[in-house]
């Protein structure tokens, strides 16, 4: 595995990896790093796509609305290469933030619509634009015809799907599954700021989802479902920032049992702002 932090290595990487393989296609993978299974998953299924599979580990700045959040975000680039060495994934990309955003040009612009108005949209302001500006940038410097990411960030995919659509991007965009602890608990690189009593009492958010999905597909009204999975979460001192049940394709709110609906939540553990979902239908 070579690990970049060029464009112009990486792009000359590319070509030739293109070049030796019968197989025209890249497959890519853009993290922030602090890599665990949920990251590897992702490479997993890239590599069912393609043999090119490139990974990207970037903090984005431009997407951190919280000073603090971007301080305390973990940083292991020696354990993620050592991770990637064995993953399969033929290159990685470490840029700089200034081989990202050379000029530090401050007018991106993109029409989100409602996307941006909407839960993770309307509690991190500026975030889905910061997280567009990036995964805009690293589709311009890697060119892949395929990009692998998590269904842990629900909305992250529609955002991303809209942002494709939208820019004209020949890429196709796969969202894959959730992974998870033994316990429950969706991988995070933001779980290593949990203690382990902390780390305990978060796994109330998978029961929480679990007891949300039986009740919904019981047909119970939707406020009550929402009441239910709050105090359970509650009930462990967590602190809800939100709990909604939408669309999986508008991210709208549903009134009544439907079919393609996932319930997606945020909540705070401690200081530590945890993100979780599932399809309850
Ligand atoms: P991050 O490094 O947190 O920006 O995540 C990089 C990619 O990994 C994103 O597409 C995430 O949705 C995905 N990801 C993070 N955690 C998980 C997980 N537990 N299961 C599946 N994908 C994940």
């Amino acid at each position: 595995m070579k690990v970049i932090k060029t464009i112009i290595e990486l792009q000359k990487e590319i070509a030739i990896l293109q070049d030796l393989s019968q197989d025209k296609k890249v497959a890519f993978v853009p993290t922030m790093g602090a890599l665990h299974f949920g990251h590897i998953s992702l490479i997993n299924e890239a590599l069912k796509v393609s043999e090119n599979v490139i990974c990207s580990v970037f903090v984005n700045p431009k997407q951190f609305n919280n000073q603090e959040d971007l301080n305390l975000y973990p940083r292991t680039e020696s354990a993620d290469i050592e991770i990637l060495k064995n993953s399969g994934c033929k290159i990685v990309f470490i840029p700089s933030t200034d081989e990202i955003y050379p000029k530090n040009e401050t007018n991106y612009k993109i029409d989100l619509g409602y996307l941006d108005q909407i839960m993770e949209g309307k509690h991190r302001k500026g975030h889905f634009e910061g997280v567009c500006r990036v995964v805009e940038r690293l589709f311009e410097i890697v060119n892949p015809t395929d990009a692998f990411f998590g269904s842990k960030d629900f909305q992250q995919v529609a955002v991303i799907k809209h942002m494709v659509k939208l820019k004209k991007i020949p890429v196709e965009i796969h969202a894959c599954p959730i992974i998870r602890e033994t316990t429950g608990l969706a991988m995070s690189s933001r779980n290593a700021r949990l203690s382990d009593e902390e780390k305990n009492k978060a796994t109330i958010l998978y029961q929480a989802l679990l007891m949300g999905k039986k009740m919904y597909q019981e047909k119970k009204e939707i406020s009550m479902i929402i009441n239910e999975m709050s105090e359970s979460i509650q009930s462990k001192g967590l602190e809800i920032e939100y709990i909604e049940i939408v669309d999986t394709e508008t991210l709208l709110q549903k009134d009544a049992f439907e079919n393609n609906t996932v319930c997606c939540l945020a909540v705070y553990c401690g200081k530590v702002r945890l993100i979780d979902n599932m399809i309850f239908s």
